[in-house]
């Protein structure tokens, strides 16, 4: 056991659209970790510039200025196909360019240090992760290796494992990849089965920055998590509050100062950011103001908000919120009163007046909230992981929790019928098989047709993927037998495997793979380029911070010589040395902005030397 004392606890990640959260077990509670901003929650947002890549606050904060390099929304691609029609829709938006690649996969365009360079969505979301990861050993002070990260309940399999890839290329190994509602469930402790008579019915409601999450679940004694209902928009969300308060402080601006602002982005970047800023004041205190200096055409912008101007700015979005959590109820057949916890999750649900609505929609009862909602995914992925990993912990002996397939899987048999094997609300992990017997005289191959879906017709149902069996021995049609096997581990990822019996030959199909998707050798490259930025990063962060001791050292120096107490004593011969020094020291920096570290760190040597008499 000495060896575990030093090795780094596994660290539980939410990774979201917009904003990524990174927790722990640690010293025995939970600690949502802080980034290098003092920030609890990070952008979901990398940026490629000339001279670096910028990942988190970093990046979202330049976003007006290089939109095109600034990447955003990669779990809005992950796991999809290019010609997807979400995908499609999307791209409308994005400022950032997206191209078909190879196998209709999605790439995503971006010119990093002058030259063009293309990204699977896998890549863009492993460089969050490695953002989180690094956040967490600059933390505890050790290297970080394992993590549990969440994904949203509706994830199908390509997304699934998508997500356990980005995860692999950030150098994490992902030990187990959970659903969000799972997990808030689990950081509200509903999951301790004490408290669980029969079964309770929970209602998660998740409101996030660009999209909105209603499900309806039901956990039963013995922790069995089983998602009855999922309703949403996924374009719904905290962004769509900050626009609209765009919107109007441009229509402040016009009336105000008669000019239109619209054209100049960089005005508007800075209008977003700070809209943010004030709409989160806002769920704290009922008003605040908007400064900025010279925003548009040398105008200083400066503007009262109150909180009741923001909600009337977004009550059209409030209100589809409660309608959607009224769908949900209904496509679950549960009636409002019978819920028996309401679960708040999302930063967007910190805003006063959304759980305001809510409480009123479920007729004044009280909501859960006892957890930060922007952390609670986290918080229940961290306390997942510890349990994982802490054999010998009693702490979250009773954490027991378990997914189920939210639809059943299947293959299809003649007739284009669906072959139930594994039926949907089944707790995960799961393993089924069957036999199957030919159709035909002499037949030699079959091909196996994976779907998901509920429908007895297969090709109602959703395709997940086939594969083919050769080599089956001549025999009267019905002699030979297949074992045909559907397999879903811990993560919801499904593996199909058949085998012709007589022969023992088999063929296994990871789902995803079959889709033409990433390759182990692909995963392999990607690995390795993700260490190469990694250590271009670091690089180029040691150059600056060399630069900067120098600039330092430079200034120092020449205050110094400015100071008459302490050249007074010294021959004036020696400070004229010393003031050519740093003249010198200051031209071959500007003639050699791109001079290497030790250049940089000799020239500072030299500029100290000459320099002693100073200090
Ligand atoms: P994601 O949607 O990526 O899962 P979050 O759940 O962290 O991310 O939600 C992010 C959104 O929550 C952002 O739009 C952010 O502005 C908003 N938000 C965070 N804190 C507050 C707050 N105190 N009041 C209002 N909105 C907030
Ligand atoms: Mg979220």
């Amino acid at each position: 056991m000495e060896g575990k004392a030093n090795e780094a606890p596994t660290i539980g990640i939410d990774l979201g659209t917009t904003y990524s959260c990174v927790a722990v077990w640690y010293r025995n509670r939970i600690e949502i970790i802080p980034n290098d901003q003092g920030n609890r929650t990070t952008p979901s947002c990398v940026a490629f510039l000339d001279t670096e890549r910028l990942i988190g606050d970093g990046a979202k904060n330049q976003i007006a200025m290089k939109p095109a390099n600034t990447i955003f929304d990669a779990k809005r691609l992950i796991g999809r196909k290019y010609s997807d029609s979400m995908v499609q829709e999307d791209m409308k938006w994005w400022p950032f360019k997206v191209r078909q690649g190879p196998s209709d996969t999605p790439k995503i365009v971006v010119s990093y240090k002058g030259q063009e360079k293309e990204f699977f969505a896998e890549e863009i979301s492993s460089m969050v992760l490695s953002k989180m990861k690094e956040i967490a050993e600059a933390y505890l002070g050790k290297v970080v290796k394992n993590a549990v990260i969440t994904v949203p309940a509706y994830f199908n399999n390509s997304q699934r494992q998508a997500t356990k890839e980005a995860g692999i290329i950030a150098g994490l190994n992902v030990i187990r990849i959970i659903n969000e509602p799972t997990a808030a469930a689990i950081a509200y402790g509903l999951d301790n089965n004490a408290s669980i008579i029969g079964k309770i019915k929970v209602l998660i409601f998740d409101l996030g920055g660009g999209t909105f999450d209603v499900s309806l679940s039901t956990i039963e004694e013995g922790g069995i998590f089983e998602v009855k209902a999922v309703a949403g928009n996924t374009h719904l969300g905290g962004e769509d509050f900050d626009n609209r308060m765009v919107n109007h402080c441009v229509r402040e601006f016009k009336r105000k100062y008669d000019v239109d602002l619209t054209g100049n982005q960089r005005a508007l970047g800075r209008l977003r950011y700070a809209c943010e800023k004030v709409k989160r004041i806002l769920s704290s205190t009922t008003q605040t103001t908007i400064d900025l200096d010279c925003l548009h055409a040398g105008i200083d912008f400066s503007m009262k908000f109150t909180r009741a101007k923001f909600e009337e700015l977004n009550m059209d979005s409030f209100n589809e919120c409660i309608q959607i959590v009224e769908k949900c109820l209904h496509d679950a057949s549960v009636e409002k009163s019978s819920v028996d916890e309401i679960i708040l999750v999302g930063g967007s649900t910190r805003i006063p007046k959304i759980q305001c609505m809510l409480q009123e929609f479920f007729d004044g009862r009280e909501l859960c909230k006892n957890v930060n909602p922007d952390e609670a995914i986290a918080c229940g992925a961290a306390m997942m992981a510890a349990k994982l990993t802490d054999d010998d912990d009693t702490t979250f002996q009773d954490l027991s929790l378990s997914d189920v397939t939210p639809l059943s899987l299947g293959v299809e048999t003649t007739g284009k019928e669906m072959n139930v094997l594994i039926p949907r609300n089944t707790p995960v992990p799961t393993k089924k098989a069957k036999i199957y017997v030919t159709n035909n005289e002499n037949q030699s191959a079959i091909s196996i047709k994976v779907y998901q879906g509920e429908r007895a017709r297969s090709t109602d149902n959703h395709f997940l993927g086939k594969f083919n069996v050769y080599g089956i021995p001549p025999a009267p049609k019905g002699v030979s037998q297949i074992k045909q096997c559907l397999e879903v581990d811990v993560n919801g990822i499904l593996t199909v495997t058949a085998e012709v019996l007589s022969t023992g030959e088999s063929e296994k199909l990871i789902i995803r793979n079959e889709n033409g998707r990433l390759s182990k050798k692909e995963i392999e490259k990607m690995i390795k380029d993700a260490e190469k930025y990694k250590l271009e990063d670091q690089e180029f962060k040691k150059k600056m911070d060399a630069y900067n001791a120098l600039e330092n050292s430079i200034y120092k120096m020449k205050n110094k010589i400015n100071e008459y107490s302490i050249t007074k004593n010294l021959q004036p011969g020696i400070v004229k040395k010393m003031e050519n020094a740093i003249a010198e020291t200051i031209e071959s920096l500007e003639n050699n902005r791109d001079a290497p570290i030790e250049e940089l760190e000799r020239m500072k040597v030299f500029l100290e030397l000459v320099c002693m008499p100073l200090i």
